[in-house]
């Protein structure tokens, strides 16, 4: 579903039936941080489920001020891999393990 800000999201949650104006993020809900139609604009999960839709990596967010955004709210993401049972430091990427990294290109003559 499109966020607020026109991004295709999976987690975000809006329902506009007969009048009705309830709008959420179910990833932020499901670890226990306030949501607000602002985060949408700057977070990057859109991005990443865009780039990586890897079944196994999980998405840890978090809403914190850095000081990089001049304290503005902002999510910030951790992912996790549940099959390596590791952290992945390049979600839009993933891991590795499943999608093996760089590519072997054969040429032949
Ligand atoms: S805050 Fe991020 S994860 Fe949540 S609905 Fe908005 S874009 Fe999606």
């Amino acid at each position: 579903m499109k966020t607020p800000d026109g991004r295709e999201c999976p987690h975000f949650y809006g329902d506009y039936y007969r009048g009705r104006n309830i709008e959420e993020c179910r990833l932020l809900k499901l670890h226990g941080q306030q949501w607000t139609r602002d985060l949408c604009k700057t977070c990057p999960v859109p991005d990443i489920a865009r780039a990586n839709s890897c079944q196994h990596m999980q998405l840890k967010p978090v809403v914190a001020r850095p000081i990089t955004a001049a304290f503005q709210r902002r999510v910030q993401v951790n992912a996790f891999c549940e099959k390596t049972k590791r952290d992945v430091s390049e979600p839009q990427i993933g891991c590795g393990e499943c999608h093996s990294l760089p590519f072997n290109f054969e040429i032949k003559e």
